[in-house]
């Protein structure tokens, strides 16, 4: 593609979030460097999820002339949202695992596959943990979360193949499915909550629903107890209403001041103790740890006190490293939640902000968006959207965007939802990897 085309494609395809008007630059190719040629500008990405799977490919839709190399740890990649449902017996983890081919061949994305240790932010260079390393004009961090491993005594992160988090989808996904296919009926599934802030706020949630799902099919005497940090949780009226409706007596909630606080394990006994020293034991145990941003968001300084990394939430670029922005879960973009919905559109609103500036244009202001869905059972799904803008300053809600599943609905409408549910992913993830 020449340089006139490039341009051309980038003021179609960001025509919603930039307008014309403020393009008023030089085609990327074009600018010259001090030796007269033209210079070709190289963007690297940490982390092939939804937010930097989805920065890379738009960055090549909007400028093809840029060099975007994206360097992800593993071969495939398995995602969380529908795993959930891999656990419930609902789909099969192939269904969820995608690989990056289409990036690479239809996008001319260079995948490499590595671990980044650490980021050089006045070299602007990305060291992989084989030795080599990659210089950048720009950086995009998206390394999702890590976990807090010390936030409860008695857990570590050897003991995950024991009582399982499965908050990262892959093998982990696996080994609680198979606990609970594993075990007795008449046991009891504990299902530990993190606190605020955590990736997918209505997760544990749906978790537990879909896990009652199988259970009262399969192992009818079995219940699920979800002990939570907090007082109450994203979706709260809706979740419980369809737990009584679809499951009832078999999920108890326990909020944080009423026992739900857990602050001690007992591995080997599969225990949990609540801050009131009380036991709590599970046929299978699911603790999802406190969380953080990614470990190697941490290691470059991108983060601050509070563990995440601060942005420009208009560029997410980096307040504490220029040229580096971090997206997705790891980035503090309050109000907007950590999602994958909101990690793609952070992704696109980057890539247009990284494109503008290499261009020498002006971004306008942006819009994003965030749609989450939750599956309680097979034919019973429920959602919540918002659409968010940014005011000169920050993230904020536009009022009266979005909304909720209405509170009152026939299983038509139920089962409507849960259909869509399934688009949702089919969209999201084409979006994404395709
Ligand atoms: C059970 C569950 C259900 C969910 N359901 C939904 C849902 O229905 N809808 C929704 O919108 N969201 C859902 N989410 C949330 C969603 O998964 C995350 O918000 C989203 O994945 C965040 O995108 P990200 O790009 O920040 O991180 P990720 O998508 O996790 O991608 C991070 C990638 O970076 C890689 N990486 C990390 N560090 C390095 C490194 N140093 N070097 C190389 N590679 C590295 C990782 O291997 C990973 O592939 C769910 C989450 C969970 C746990």
């Amino acid at each position: 593609m020449n340089n006139k085309t490039s341009r051309r494609r980038f003021l179609q395809l960001s025509g919603s979030v930039l307008s014309a008007a403020s393009l008023g630059m030089w085609p990327l190719n074009l600018i010259a460097g001090n030796s007269g040629k033209p210079t070709t500008y190289r963007v690297v990405i940490v982390g092939g999820g939804f937010g930097g799977a989805t920065c890379a490919k738009y960055i090549k839709l909007f400028d093809p002339s840029i060099d975007v190399t994206l360097v992800e740890r593993d071969v495939r990649f398995v995602t969380c949202p529908f795993s959930n449902l891999v656990i419930g017996g609902l789909r099969d983890i192939n269904s969820i695992t995608h690989d990056y081919s289409v990036l690479k061949k239809k996008y001319g994305i260079n995948v490499v596959q590595g671990d980044v240790v650490d980021i050089d932010a006045v070299k602007n260079t990305l060291l992989l943990k084989n030795g080599k390393s990659l210089p950048y004009d720009k950086a995009v961090v998206s390394p999702g979360i890590d976990f807090l491993w010390n936030s409860v005594e008695g857990y570590t992160e050897k003991d995950v193949d024991i009582l399982p988090h499965a908050w990262k989808a892959g093998k982990q996904t696996i080994v609680l499915k198979s606990q609970i296919e594993a075990m007795p009926d008449g046991g009891v599934v504990v299902i530990v909550a993190p606190p605020n802030p955590f990736r997918c706020p209505p997760g544990p949630y749906e978790r537990a629903s879909l896990i009652a799902g199988y259970l009262k099919q399969y192992k009818p005497k079995s219940k699920v107890v979800i002990l939570d940090a907090k007082q109450k949780f994203s979706k709260m009226p809706l979740f419980t209403q369809a737990w009584d409706t679809l499951y009832p007596g078999m999920i108890e909630w326990v909020a944080g001041t009423s026992g739900g606080r857990v602050t001690e394990i007992d591995v080997a006994k599969k225990t949990v103790f609540n801050e009131l020293g009380d036991p709590i034991a599970g046929a299978v145990v699911n603790y999802i740890p406190h969380q953080a941003a990614g470990a190697i968001a941490r290691k470059a300084d991108l983060t601050d006190a509070s563990g995440w990394c601060p942005v420009n939430q208009k560029t997410f670029e980096s307040t504490k490293h220029k040229n580096i922005h971090v997206i997705g879960d790891s980035a503090v973009a309050t109000p907007l939640p950590k999602s994958g919905y909101a990690a793609n559109s952070e992704g696109k609103m980057c890539a247009a902000a990284i494109v503008s500036e290499l261009n020498a244009a002006v971004m306008p202001d942006p819009s994003y968006s965030n749609t989450c869905y939750s599956l309680i059972g097979k034919n019973y799904g429920i959602s919540v959207a918002a659409v968010y803008r940014y005011d000169g300053n920050k993230i904020i809600k536009v009022k009266g965007s979005g909304g909720i599943s209405p509170i009152k609905a026939d299983d038509s409408f139920r089962r409507a939802e849960a259909l869509y549910t399934s688009s949702w992913y089919a969209n999201i993830t084409r979006d994404t990897f395709s």
